[in-house]
């Protein structure tokens, strides 16, 4: 029999809800209680335990499968992030460096796989209110165009399959506020979306396929051998298999502590501004410049600007408190590197959107590795999943 191994889980702190996961009306689900037996425990209920659950599922619709969440559905980092779906285009040049040139390739194909299959999701989920692209990676100055450059050679080098396209200053000028950029790739499967309806609509998706679905359901204790023991506040689990979905608290757990580390990302939005951005940003499509840490920017349904900047900090011991999700207006703190490229916005007064912590996904981290209990390593993130095996 395999040597147990015995995880404890730390606590979950319930955070402000993020402005997205305030819109409309959630489904909502029973607390896990009592004695199971399931074929399938999975832990989270972010986009990769959702997508896990709903992908088994349809594969093999005679399992029993539990997604067990510790807060409510959409009130994870999933439900609280930009809602940019960029694909891995972009990602060609870090994949390759890690995977080799065929594994990147297959990676970005299977990427546009997954914006397909989040557009055909959607369309019975009209609230996920998916904005097309083209997403532009831009640069504003001349010191930036080396990385326009370098990132565009390799998609050419590694595929010519039109999913990227180089642009100058005047095509620029019509998706993005006018006169600033002078070099650019656009992403054009890339779109950006409602994130906790997307959250939502794939809970409800998967409960409607037959999967049981239960928020404020946190696990404390895991014991994976045989199967899987699972302690929850309110009962306990055997499962065969056990799927950790639990995002950057997974940095906090014994085994993954010293292999993963995990940052803060920060969103703030504007007050609606329609008639500002029919002056000084009319095309309204979604970009992110070409700083080393990303700073994105994208309007959204309501006419506001969501202005977002991955540049957070590492947190102490991959501890995760409320003060990762505090409100950051626009123009401040770390929403400042985001408004260089709009300050247009800055007067206006700006709402609390949402920010929390991510892992670093293995696309942005390197320094992973294989791991030795996982053959498989999943990107979730708003792309969609893509399942890989480490080099
Ligand atoms: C502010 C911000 C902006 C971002 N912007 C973008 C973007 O524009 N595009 C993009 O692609 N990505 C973006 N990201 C990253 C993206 O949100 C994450 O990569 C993605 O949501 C991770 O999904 P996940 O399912 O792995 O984890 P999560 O969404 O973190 O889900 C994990 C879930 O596990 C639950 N959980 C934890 N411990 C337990 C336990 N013991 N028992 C039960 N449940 C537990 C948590 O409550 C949580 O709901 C952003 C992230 C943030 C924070």
């Amino acid at each position: 029999m395999a040597k147990a191994l015995e995880i404890s889980f730390p606590d979950v702190t319930c955070f402000p809800r993020s402005y997205w996961a305030m819109q409309g009306t959630p489904p909502h689900f029973p607390t896990f209680g009592g004695t199971r037996t399931l074929d399938v425990a999975i832990a989270g209920a972010g986009y990769l335990g959702l997508w896990t659950a709903l992908l088994l599922k349809r594969q093999a619709p005679h399992l029993e499968i539990a997604v067990l969440e510790a807060q409510g559905i959409a009130d994870g980092p999933s439900g609280r992030n930009g809602g940019l779906a960029e694909g891995f285009w972009g990602k060609l040049p870090l994949l390759e460096s890690a995977f080799g040139t065929d594994e990147a390739l297959t990676i970005a194909l299977a990427g546009d796989e997954c914006a397909a299959t989040i557009r055909a999701l959607s369309r019975n989920y009209p609230d996920t209110g998916i904005e097309d692209g083209p997403l532009g990676f831009v640069a504003n100055h001349d010191w930036q165009c080396a990385a326009v450059a370098s990132r565009f050679a390799a998609i050419e080098r590694i595929a010519d399959q039109g999913n990227a396209e180089r642009a100058g200053p005047e095509k620029l000028s019509r998706l993005f506020p006018p006169g600033r950029f002078v070099d650019g790739i656009l992403y054009p499967a890339a779109f950006s979306i409602q994130p906790a309806a997307l959250v939502r609509a794939l809970a409800t998706e998967a409960a409607k396929a037959g999967v049981e679905i239960h928020e404020r359901s946190a696990i404390v204790l895991a014991r994976l051998g045989d199967g899987a023991d699972i302690v929850l506040k309110g009962g306990a689990i055997r499962a065969r298999h056990f799927v950790q979905a639990t995002g950057a608290w997974t940095s906090h757990l014994p085994f993954f502590k010293n292999r993963l580390t995990n940052f803060s990302s920060h969103i703030c939005l504007t007050e609606p501004i329609p008639g500002l951005l029919d002056v000084a940003w009319p095309g309204r499509k979604p970009f992110y410049d070409a700083r080393p840490f990303i700073n994105y920017l994208r309007v959204t349904k309501d006419q506001r600007v969501m202005a977002g900047s991955g540049s957070g900090s590492p947190s102490f011991r991959n501890r995760i408190t409320v003060s990762d999700f505090r409100i950051l207006p626009y123009g401040s703190g770390r929403g400042a590197p985001s408004m260089h490229s709009f300050p247009e916005a800055r007067m206006s007064r700006s709402i609390h959107a949402g920010a929390g912590r991510s892992t670093s996904p293995v696309t942005g981290c390197r320094s992973w590795g294989p791991f030795p209990m996982a053959h498989t390593i999943l990107e979730p993130a708003s792309r969609g999943m893509v399942s890989f095996r480490p080099a």
